[in-house]
């Protein structure tokens, strides 16, 4: 929650003075929905070469209503911790938050450090599940295969102008990241169960 508090006092000063909230109010669909991208809202940062990742906590709805405001990222979903599920932009609007991937996509943010260690929870998983069983059922172009993390669409280095020398020998966009349980997970999805398999002892 101090986390979410500090980007909520960086960010919304900025909010304020935008004459807008843009991100309300995205580009509509061109083209039909045929994938989902799934992010963490934490990730690796870089600074002079060392990368660290920050601890990320709230609700799905705080931080769907931070995205809201956000200038220049919007997302359609976050599930938090709990399992709970909070709406952002709506899906007939692009959101901004898988480059090369917008246009055709739904973006979904859990609520995880993203570091590979951090673990996603049960009640968290299960709701995940069943928000991509119902966008399937909305939009039938979604495959399993076309359901990807971030990483596997965005594998982009720091630039060093920002980060600092060395970042660029390490990826921006991890998440959701190794602690995520990607093939069962998928084969859930595929297989149209209600809730993962158990993980093996
Ligand atoms: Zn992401």
């Amino acid at each position: 929650m101090r986390r979410l508090a500090r980007l909520l006092a960086v960010a919304l000063p900025l909010v304020a003075a935008m004459p807008a909230l843009a991100n309300r109010d995205g580009p509509p669909r061109m083209r039909p929905i045929d994938a989902i991208i799934i992010h963490s809202l934490g990730g690796p940062d870089c600074r002079d070469g060392v990368v660290f990742h920050k601890q990320i906590d709230g609700t799905a709805r705080e931080w769907a209503d931070f995205f809201a405001r956000l200038p220049g990222v919007s997302i359609h979903y976050v599930v938090d911790r709990a399992g709970a599920v909070a709406a952002g932009l709506p899906e007939s609007k692009v959101a901004s938050h898988a480059i090369g991937w917008n246009r055709r996509s739904i973006g979904i943010e859990l609520v995880n450090n993203g570091d590979g260690r951090d673990p996603f929870t049960a009640p968290q998983l299960a709701a995940l599940l069943r928000l991509v069983h119902d966008i399937r059922a909305r939009h039938p172009a979604v495959r399993p295969e076309t359901i990807r993390r971030h990483s596997d669409v965005d594998v982009s280095t720091f630039p060093v102008a920002k980060h600092g020398p060395g970042c660029d020998r390490h990826r921006r966009k991890l998440d959701p990241g190794d602690a995520f349980p990607w093939a069962a997970f998928i084969e859930a999805v595929r297989e149209r169960r209600a809730e993962l398999p158990a993980p093996p002892r």
